[in-house]
């Protein structure tokens, strides 16, 4: 079958232009790696989207996002694109599990975390090593760990794992977080987070798991170790454009170039949502990337 529109990612912004394309009386079939809300499905409470004045979880949000697309008609197969022919009137997306053809394609993969760059993160990974609060800090309950970064992701983590474990050390590499306020008085009213300002975590500590971690004073050059079972690192995100980086421009951190439109220079290829190069990526944005991209690709479809 050829849909009208196949969209990559069933995060907000997936979800989002399904139920407009859907709602437009298009066929859509969404294309998701693992499960539904992509990012937002990591963050245990969202209180910045409208229509949820006492908050809601993320993965509970992702899986009404796809409910709301599925009432109008949504299909959605569990595939991980690994290539893509964008050019031609047919699009083909190629994934694990076989090829899928298009008349348009909403690329809609969002970001992942970055690393911290450490010698043994990889090793570490799940011994220790996390990228997700709120998936992995009921491992940690009662135990001690540090939270590495000083964004919204950062200050969110601490928070949440400040009602789990014994103690939290947050280590970023200003004097102040660059998250916002609400976050910072929250978290300055934490009795079991300790801030450890202009310094970054350099090295790992422990064989098989991790034990400790060593963190370095950027300004005086002076090394601590702290006792830790557990380091949750949330130094922001790199885009998950490496299926498309061939075929389409990106920016000089991998960001799909795309203006408010969602256009990308192939026709009826469209970026939107976390992967394109935007200044705001929340849930709100993306999810109004997703219906923008679904109203261009309705357009271009009728111009045909
Ligand atoms: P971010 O805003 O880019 O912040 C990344 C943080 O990590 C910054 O404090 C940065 O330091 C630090 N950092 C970056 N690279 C580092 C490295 N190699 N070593 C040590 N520290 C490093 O990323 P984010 O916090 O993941 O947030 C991403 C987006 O999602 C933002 O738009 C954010 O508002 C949004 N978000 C919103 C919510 C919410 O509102 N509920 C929750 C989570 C995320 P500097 O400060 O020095 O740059």
């Amino acid at each position: 079958m050829i849909y009208d529109m196949l969209v990559v990612g069933g995060g907000p912004c997936g979800y989002a232009a399904a139920l407009y394309g859907g709602r437009a009386g298009l066929s859509v079939l969404l294309l998701e790696k693992l499960s539904p809300g992509g990012q937002m499905a990591t963050t245990d409470m969202i209180d910045n989207y409208p229509g949820f004045p006492e908050g809601i979880n993320g993965f509970d949000l992702a899986m009404l996002m796809k409910q709301s697309a599925e009432r109008f008609g949504l299909r959605t197969e569990t595939a991980d694109v690994t290539g893509a022919e964008l050019e031609g009137d047919i699009k083909v997306l190629r994934t694990d599990g076989g090829k899928y053809e298009g008349r348009t394609v909403v690329i809609a993969t969002g970001a992942s975390p970055k690393e911290l760059g450490l010698e043994r993160e990889r090793e570490l990974r799940g011994r220790g090593m996390s990228y997700c609060a709120t998936c992995d800090g009921m491992f940690y309950r009662g135990k001690t760990v540090a939270v590495a970064g000083g964004g919204d992701t950062a200050a969110a983590d601490a928070l949440y794992l400040s009602r789990i474990c014994e103690k939290i050390y947050l280590v970023h590499r200003r004097d102040s977080l660059r998250a916002a306020k609400t976050y910072a008085d929250k978290l300055a009213a934490c009795k079991n987070v300790e801030f450890v300002w202009n310094s970054g975590v350099t090295a790992l500590r422990g064989e098989g798991k991790l034990e400790g971690v060593e963190v370095t004073d950027k300004n005086s050059g002076e090394k601590r170790e702290l006792a830790v079972d557990g380091l949750f690192v949330a130094v922001g995100s790199r885009p998950n454009s490496e299926s498309f980086g061939g075929a389409l421009k990106t920016d000089e951190r991998g960001y799909i170039c795309a203006d408010e439109t969602t256009r990308t220079e192939l026709p009826g290829v469209f970026a939107a949502g976390d992967v394109r190069t935007k200044a705001l990526r929340q849930v709100v944005t993306a999810v109004a990337d997703g219906a923008v991209a679904a109203h261009f690709a309705e357009e271009y479809l009728s111009m045909k």
